[in-house]
């Protein structure tokens, strides 16, 4: 068994996981967080016993984020920044980081796309780097379910073949840190790649002091919206009239949702053309909707797409990815393929504050069932996409339009179901900071929550 190590916490646990007095979750009992729970899979072992300590969703919340960044990054994110919006950034010395400064943020693909990844492959590159030079002893990651492969299932890959057969994206909750209930009775295994999403490496970042690992390395990806495996099945039913041959979706700057059918084709819906008022509810995880880390602050190499520029001509499989490093990790991580990667500078253009605003309205108001009950014609709906795709934010601001709207909808959405004193605790001030600058003299935001 394992000791811990450096462990400064003021939790009653023991020490050692067998001494720790957590149990498992049984199935069909309740998670500790309820209904907000994000299923990261830390109360499916002995970890549990840290959970109050630990869950992005009790007590402190996703505020807990301010408080590791200085721990695992070694510094805060500089509120004057945009460190602000994208997180501890390895190279960000410059007062503005817009202009390419510096090169903690930049554009890449892998210069031979790898088949049956979900964009180029650069998160799986990595990991089967980590394990041919035996950086890291295994990796987590996450490969499919036995009923539905388009389930996730957390795996503790120890060979290539077991990282390949993890690529791309499976479209729901996962409980990654379930794996740790192996890692940790396994004593072989002192380093480890965790692949994982923010809300699940807030709680392994709170624990990692007790795990007696050498090193951890955590390869994050960027995150907005995910759900249950229920929500993936209704949104699709309501999607798209084959909603079987769906492999997964991501919502693209393009203002449209491609869906990837298993032919490899795509399907691209206009936003405007989703029946929003049917898909307000049921589809999104109450975690996401609570969730103030699209950016995976915690994670030292973050790999995703939200401010790319994006090139509507070319599949998002052959497509340049966004690539964030936070740390000295990040960057030997990267730096393992780069020679694969064909690296340009992040871009940005465009002003996102008038379009945050009008889609946090008109989302707030499908959220109180005001909204229309169907979605615009597909060709009402391609023309909009059209029009915002010219004068719309693009690269780096609309990610960070993307940002700001998922910050603010959140923001709304806790305080009305957490109520104003917990969601004080909850939200990160980063967050807060970003509310404020839409708040405007009209308050236009707090306004809402009066309706
Ligand atoms: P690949 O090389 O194909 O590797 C994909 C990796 O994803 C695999 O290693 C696998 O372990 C992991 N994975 C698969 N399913 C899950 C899951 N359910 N939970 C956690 N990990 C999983 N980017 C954005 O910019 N905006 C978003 O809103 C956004 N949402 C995302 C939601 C989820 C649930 C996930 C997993 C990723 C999301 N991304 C988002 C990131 C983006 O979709 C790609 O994952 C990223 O660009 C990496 O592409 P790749 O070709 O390098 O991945």
């Amino acid at each position: 068994t394992r000791t811990r190590t450096n462990a400064t916490s003021t939790s009653s646990s023991s020490s050692t996981i067998s001494e720790r007095k957590g149990q498992p979750i049984k199935p069909g009992q309740s998670y500790p967080a309820k209904e907000h729970c994000s299923n990261c899979g830390l109360c499916d072992t002995s970890l549990i016993s840290y959970v109050k300590d630990a869950c992005a969703f009790l007590g402190p919340g996703m505020s807990r984020i301010e408080k590791l960044e200085e721990k695992v990054h070694g510094k805060r994110r500089n509120t004057e920044t945009d460190e602000l919006r994208l997180g501890v950034l390895l190279n960000s010395d410059t007062k503005d980081n817009t202009n390419n400064s510096s090169q903690s943020i930049f554009y890449a693909k892998k210069k031979q796309p790898m088949e049956k990844a979900q964009w180029t492959g650069i998160v799986t590159s990595v990991a089967l780097e980590m394990l041919r030079t035996k950086t890291v002893d295994c990796v987590v990651a996450v490969g499919s379910g036995e009923a539905d492969a388009r389930n996730p299932e957390p795996k503790l890959c120890f060979t290539e073949e077991d990282i390949l057969a993890c690529r791309g994206v499976k479209p729901s909750l996962s409980p990654n840190l379930k794996v740790f209930a192996e890692i940790e009775t396994n004593p072989e295994i002192k380093n480890v790649l965790y692949i994982g999403v923010g809300c699940s490496v807030v709680a392994l970042r709170e624990v990692e002091q007790y795990l007696g690992l050498d090193n951890l390395y955590v390869l994050g990806t960027n995150c907005a919206d995910n759900g249950r495996t229920d929500g993936f099945y209704k949104f699709v039913n309501n999607a798209t009239d084959k909603p079987d041959e769906v492999l997964h979706y991501e919502f693209m700057p393009d203002y449209k949702v491609h869906l990837k059918m298993r032919d490899g084709s795509y399907e691209k819906i206009p936003y405007f053309s989703l029946p929003a008022k049917e898909l307000s509810s049921g589809v999104i995880a109450e975690s996401c909707k609570s969730c103030f880390d699209y950016v995976n602050g915690l994670a030292d190499l973050v790999v995703g797409y939200m401010g790319v520029d994006y090139d509507e001509s070319i599949p998002m499989n052959l497509h340049p990815q966004y690539v964030t490093v936070r740390n000295e990790r990040g960057q030997k991580m990267v730096d393992l393929i780069k020679n694969d990667l064909q690296i340009t500078p992040s871009t940005t253009r465009g002003d996102r504050k008038p379009f945050v605003l009008q889609t946090v309205i008109s989302d707030d108001e499908a959220y109180l069932g005001r909204g229309p009950e169907k979605g615009a014609p597909r060709f009402v709906g391609n023309l909009i996409a059209w029009v915002l795709n010219k004068v719309g934010p693009k690269g780096k601001e609309f990610g960070m339009y993307s940002l700001d709207y998922h910050t603010i909808r959140n923001y709304l959405y806790v305080n009305r179901i957490y109520g104003k004193e917990r969601a004080k605790e909850h939200i990160p001030s980063y967050a807060m900071k970003i509310v404020e600058e839409y708040e405007g003299k009209n308050g236009d935001i707090s306004k809402r929550l009066e309706l």
